[in-house]
């Protein structure tokens, strides 16, 4: 796999599209990495802004710029915002979606994980995963079942 250190790829991005260098985004950048988790633009704006203002709509284009570098992922959720984690970690795990209610599970599982390292193909260079497994998650299957009678 190429070099995905996140600032090499953030840089080598910026050299790319003849970028400025700003503080914030090297700002929010360190911000992210902390996090062990899913987030939003909300959740990076609250917690961020406490400490120093921020402009909800910098975290927002800089997330979006950070997703088109491949530093952090966009989750195909349904929900009012987008959640986001940073591609080093979605590539450490799964996703279980309730299709009913969105609750979502993160699991592990070494044997899918290291089918999707294993695969490989000869036109297409992987760079991180994201996996979803959608379904019925324990609340809602009796609701379900119970609808249909
Ligand atoms: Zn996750
Ligand atoms: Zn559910």
């Amino acid at each position: 796999m190429p070099n995905s250190n996140p600032l090499d790829l953030l840089n080598a991005y910026i050299k790319e599209h003849k970028l400025r260098h700003t503080y914030e985004r090297e700002r929010v950048l360190e911000f992210i990495l902390t996090i062990d988790g899913h987030f939003t633009v909300q959740s990076v704006h609250q917690q961020m802004n406490a400490e120093q203002p921020i402009a909800r709509g910098s975290i927002y284009n800089i997330l979006e710029l950070f997703e088109k570098v491949g530093i952090i992922v966009r989750h195909p959720f349904s929900g009012n915002e987008a959640q986001y984690e940073t591609t080093a970690r979605a590539n450490t795990h799964h996703h279980r979606v309730c299709i009913s209610c969105g609750a979502i599970k993160e699991f592990s599982d070494q044997k899918i994980a290291r089918a999707i390292k294993n695969r490989t193909f000869a036109s297409f260079e992987k760079r991180f995963h994201s996996t979803y497994i959608y379904g019925l998650c324990k609340k809602c299957q009796p609701k379900i079942k119970k609808a249909k009678k």
